[in-house]
């Protein structure tokens, strides 16, 4: 989508400090991180929330969670923990919408989630 912002991303259009790209994800650090590790993790095809996705989306959902895993190892977080999280709609305060999992470790969490 032209104006969607992480589609700008994934056209190079606004700059992302990207960590991660193949084919279908992209993943970069979330501008305002809430973790020591905070990062975002995305299908480079437009898709506007888990909502949006379709049954044959089955491989590449799951290309953006392994995709969390291996992140989270390289950035030193797998042994202390990390959090993934995907918000679908305003109500759960998705505030972007392109399909994003957010990877968040470094620190103690609470649960439930405010
Ligand atoms: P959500 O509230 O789940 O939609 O998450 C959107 C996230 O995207 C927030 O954590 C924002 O800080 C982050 N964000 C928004 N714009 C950018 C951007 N241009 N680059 C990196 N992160 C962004
Ligand atoms: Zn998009």
């Amino acid at each position: 989508m032209s104006d969607c912002p992480f589609c700008r991303i994934v056209r190079r259009e606004a700059r992302a400090d990207v960590v991660l790209e193949d084919d279908d994800v992209l993943a970069f650090r979330d501008v305002r991180p809430q973790a020591p590790v905070h990062l975002l993790i995305i299908p480079k095809r437009h898709v506007d929330s888990l909502a949006g996705a379709a049954d044959g989306d089955a491989e590449l959902l799951g290309k953006l969670l392994l995709a969390a895993r291996d992140l989270a190892r390289r950035e030193g977080i797998d042994a202390t923990g990390y959090r993934i999280v995907a918000n679908r709609g305003r109500g759960a305060g998705q505030t972007v919408f392109h399909l994003h999992v957010h990877l968040l470790g470094g620190r103690a969490m609470g649960w439930p989630p405010g």
